[in-house]
Order: structure tokens, then C-alpha cells, then sequence
């Protein structure tokens, strides 16, 4: 499990924030994996405010509460609408120059630091993960690390609240059926890299999961798993809590 923060000139994504909060536009932030073709994130979708956020996500700001851990905050824009709504909101992220610019944007409370890291112990009520937040956890075999970090963050009845989608939609057939090969990897691990002008990023692994199977490892580690909302495309939003 990587527990360190990114170096400025390995921050693509950084960088495209920087850009767009300085002159309001961004050039292309692309999107590399050896799974998919190139894509690209529209940058300015980074910078999107409550009204233009997805469902899920409004749902998921609106059920946080206590005192709330935003996971890889970005450009803040979840944490600066949670602020607007007068809720406690901590960012972290491992992007020096996303830091910086969430100070500067307005952001209270926002520390550089990897979640995964042995020096972040402090505990929150709710832990938001969003914008397909299960891929910070990066693999299925880090499944046993995230939890006992989760445990550790959390306040006993604390929850996460954490999007992510089904990718099964990738392997079905014409007929309806779906082709995924059980005793390969699990099908919604993914390698991406990305890249902005010409400061290209490091490939990382960034995982989709299931609901049955998210639900299933939060059970093993002591969590209740409901799904809150579904959304159009085999995405959802999750609340595991903490008994
Ligand atoms: N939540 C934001 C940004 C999502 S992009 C939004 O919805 O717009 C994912 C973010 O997570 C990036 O800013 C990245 O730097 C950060 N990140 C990745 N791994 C992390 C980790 N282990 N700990 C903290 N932040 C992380």
C-alpha cells in the first residue's frame, strides 16, 4: 500500500486544478490504462458545485455528519459545499498543489497527507469517500489494510459513505450474459495514469467494486453495508457504519 504524497512535477492532476483555478480554463487531463482506451476528465467537472453534482453525491452530503473526513479532496469542491452547509469538514489529499488550492479556494481545515499513512490517527464521525471513492483503496488485496484503517479513524456508530460502480457492464455479451473469467483477477481492478501538458503522473492501481462483494468484506470486518441510492449506469452510493 503506497502511504506517500505526490512530488509536484508527478501531479498531473495537481497541476490541471491549479491551472483552471488561476485562469479558469485547463488543457486536456488525460487519462491513460493499459485496460482502456485513452479518456479524458473534463477539468472544470473537478470544480462542479452542489447543484451540478451527481445525485449520489448530494445524497452523500447530505447524510454526512458529526465531524467529516473528506478522502483525496481534489479542488475541494465537495468539502467547500459541506463548509457552505455549516458541517464540520476536514480535506486530506496527497497533492501538494490541490492543497494549496483548496486554501486558497476557502477550505478551513485541509492537511497534506496519505489516508493510508501511519501518522494520520485522528477520528471522525463520517468518512466520505466520493467520485468512485473505492479506488483510493487500489486493489482487493488491500481490502484487510483499508477496514483496520477505517476502524482506526473512526468513532464507534461512525460511518463511510462511499460511491463506486459494477464494472460488469464492461463484459457482457450481445445476449445479456456476462463473460467474466472467476479465477482471474477481480474484474474491477484497474491501472491508470494520467497525464496534463507535459508532467505525466506514475501508473497506479484504482479499484471499482461491486456492491455483493464490498458488502461482503465490510461484514468480515465488522461493518454494515446498505446501499443508500443507485444511479444510472451500475453506480451507487454505500453507507458502511461502524456497529
Ligand atoms: N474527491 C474529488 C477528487 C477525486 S480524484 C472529487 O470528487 O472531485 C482523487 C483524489 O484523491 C486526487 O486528488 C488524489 O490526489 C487523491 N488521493 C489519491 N490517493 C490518496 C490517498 N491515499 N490519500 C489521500 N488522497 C488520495
Amino acid at each position: 500500500m503506497n502511504t506517500s504524497i505526490l512530488s509536484c512535477d508527478k501531479d498531473p492532476m495537481g497541476m490541471a486544478i491549479a491551472d483552471f483555478f488561476h485562469h479558469q480554463k485547463a488543457d486536456k487531463l488525460r487519462v491513460l490504462s493499459s485496460q482502456f482506451e485513452e479518456d479524458e476528465i473534463p477539468v472544470k467537472d473537478l470544480f462542479r458545485d452542489f447543484k451540478q453534482m451527481s445525485a449520489l453525491e448530494r445524497k452523500a452530503l447530505q447524510l454526512a455528519s458529526g465531524k467529516i473526513l473528506d478522502v483525496g479532496a481534489g479542488s475541494g469542491c465537495h468539502t467547500l459545499s459541506l463548509q457552505d452547509m455549516g458541517k464540520e469538514v476536514y480535506a486530506i489529499d496527497i497533492s501538494p498543489t490541490s492543497v494549496e488550492v483548496m486554501r486558497q479556494r476557502g477550505v478551513k481545515n485541509v492537511q497534506l497527507i496519505n489516508l493510508f499513512s501511519e501518522q494520520f490517527t485522528e477520528k471522525f464521525d463520517t468518512i466520505l469517500m466520493l467520485m468512485n471513492g473505492s479506488g483510493i483503496i487500489g486493489q482487493i488485496g488491500n481490502m484487510p489494510i483499508f477496514f483496520q484503517k477505517m476502524k482506526l479513524l473512526l468513532h464507534p456508530g461512525g460511518c463511510i459513505l462511499m460511491d463506486s460502480s459494477d464494472l460488469r457492464y464492461l463484459f457482457e455479451e450481445e445476449d445479456g450474459s456476462f463473460l467474466i473469467d472467476l479465477a482471474g483477477d477481480y474484474y474491477g481492478e484497474v491501472d491508470f495514469q494520467m497525464q496534463y501538458k507535459q508532467i505525466r503522473g506514475d501508473v497506479f492501481d484504482w479499484l471499482y467494486i461491486d456492491y455483493q462483494t464490498l458488502s461482503l468484506y465490510a461484514a468480515e470486518y465488522g461493518f454494515k453495508a446498505e446501499i443508500i441510492q443507485e444511479g444510472k449506469h451500475y453506480d451507487y452510493l454505500a453507507r458502511l457504519t461502524f456497529a
